[in-house]
């Protein structure tokens, strides 16, 4: 069979033609099938990706909230924590104050133990201190102070420096105040007695030496003068010393056992006793004696006696 050779080129041009259309698509569908699982692959790991993001994200998430948790039982711990602390505080300042009321009563009758209840007690003519009392503690007074050296003088212990403090005031104010006469025993009495007798003569008992007798005897009561004086007289009630004596000795714990004016003593202007600074500042701002309160309305400044 004679073929033309003109068609002999067009079919193998036609299979040329044919051999690379099949060719060009297989390769452009290995391309793009490679280009496609390339993609795939691509998308796969980017959705990796996003999947590890996400959880990533939501452990995150999961974290905060836990921590949050965590922080609540924490606070709450915190809180209850705090609660019983100050429970146990309130618990503690209960017992503190509990002790303090305690230690405080027993320091009250510590106190009220060692006061003596004489200190405080109304003397008169009836009712005397019992002859064989002397007080616990005495000490002498400095010479500056007494009117005559010769005859050292003794004050109670605990109210010296109460009337020292007094006596230093006093002469800075209005010039030196003496002592002429502080304790005296229960024995001392006839004598003194005796003594105002031939000072005064008899005239001397209008100021009875014994009124006051059982005071002195205590130790916490003087009879005060001037060095011009030099001597107990009424003459003291006009010497500036009495007026500032009446203005100020209650800040010292001092009171007028037997002031002008009253019907049960005879006026000893001269004649001052220790009863304690809030006894006679209540004294001195109510305006009554000392011998006007009951004894169980005195007995009730026992305790602070000797508080300044
Ligand atoms: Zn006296």
């Amino acid at each position: 069979v004679r073929v033309p050779l003109r068609d002999h080129w067009l079919h193998v041009v036609a299979i040329l033609l044919g051999i690379f259309v099949v060719a060009g698509s297989g390769y452009a569908y290995l391309s793009l099938r490679g280009e496609n699982e390339f993609l795939s692959a691509e998308r796969n790991a980017l959705e990796g990706s996003v999947n590890i993001a996400v959880e990533n994200l939501r452990r995150s998430e999961q974290e905060k909230s836990d921590l949050a948790e965590a922080l609540r039982q924490e606070q709450d711990a915190n809180t209850n924590l705090s609660t019983t602390l100050q429970a146990e505080q309130e618990k503690n300042s209960l017992f503190e104050s509990q002790i303090r009321d305690i230690s405080g009563t027993v320091g009250t009758l510590t106190k009220l133990s060692q006061t003596d209840p004489e200190l405080l007690m109304k003397y008169s003519k009836v009712y005397f201190l019992s002859e064989n009392y002397i007080p616990a503690h005495l000490t002498p007074l400095a010479d500056r102070y007494v009117l005559n050296p010769d005859r050292p003088e003794q004050v109670q212990t605990e109210t010296l420096p109460f009337l020292t403090r007094m006596l230093t005031e006093a002469e800075a104010s209005v010039g030196p105040l003496r002592v002429a006469s502080a304790y005296r025993s229960f024995g001392e009495q006839a004598a003194v007695k005796s003594g105002y007798k031939f000072l005064y003569g008899s005239g001397a008992n209008s100021f009875s030496a014994d009124q006051g007798y059982s005071e002195h005897q205590l130790g916490t009561t003087v009879d005060l003068t001037t060095p011009t004086l030099a001597g107990l007289s009424l003459k003291f009630k006009d010497d500036p010393a009495y007026a500032w004596l009446t203005a100020n000795a209650f800040r010292f714990g001092f009171i007028l056992s037997y002031p002008s004016d009253n019907a049960y003593y005879q006026f000893e202007p001269w004649h001052w006793r220790f009863v304690g600074v809030a006894l006679a500042t209540t004294l001195h701002a109510s305006g009554k004696r000392f011998y006007d309160l009951t004894q169980r309305e005195i007995d009730g400044y026992l305790i602070t006696l000797f508080d300044q």
